[in-house]
């Protein structure tokens, strides 16, 4: 069974996660999406917060499972039966620093192999941080994330900016 695993903070995730999630579901068996705990990133969202989002949002995909993880990602995939991690590739400035971690995680663990997916065209100028900066400056998200998350988005928004 080829198994997948795509990382990353989703604070909170976009569609242009959930496009990355989509795609790589259809060329893998069964695609865990890891919520990173360790970061240096200030979340907005609390970690069961991000898990629960993912979930909402995944709803009705048979082969995608949501969880967490802490520590080194070579050994979560290994302990999940993983043999691949799926990165998105949006613009060159994120080519650095994934050439990097793919190279890291080779050398930690010569059997998991990095797999990329470009963007989107649509979503390639989407991040968790724009998708925040808008809400918090009244902007309108749709588009950017899943409807079905949408409003829990705004309330965080609201919750802090009232604060
Ligand atoms: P962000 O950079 O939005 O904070 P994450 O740290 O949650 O995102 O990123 C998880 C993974 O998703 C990374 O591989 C990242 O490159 C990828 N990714 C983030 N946003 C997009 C997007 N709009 N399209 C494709 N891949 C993306």
């Amino acid at each position: 069974m080829k198994v997948f695993v795509y990382p990353g903070s989703f604070d909170p995730v976009t569609n242009g996660h959930i496009d990355i999630i989509q795609r790589a579901a259809v060329i893998c068996d069964k695609l865990i999406v890891a919520v990173l705990v360790n970061q240096s990133k200030n979340a907005l969202f609390s970690l069961e917060e991000r898990v629960e989002l993912l979930r909402k949002s995944l709803q009705g995909c048979a082969n995608i499972e949501v969880c967490s993880f802490s520590g080194l990602l070579v050994n979560f995939a290994r302990d999940k039966g993983a043999s691949v991690i799926i990165k998105g590739l949006r613009a060159v400035s994120d080519y650095e620093y994934e050439l990097q971690m793919a190279l890291l995680n080779k050398k930690l663990d010569e059997k998991i192999e990095t797999l990329f997916m470009m963007a989107n065209l649509h979503y390639s100028y989407l991040s968790s941080s724009i998708v925040k900066d808008i809400a918090l400056l009244g902007g309108d998200i749709d588009g950017l994330v899943p409807n079905a998350i949408k409003s829990d988005i705004i309330e965080k928004i609201n919750g802090i900016a009232q604060k």
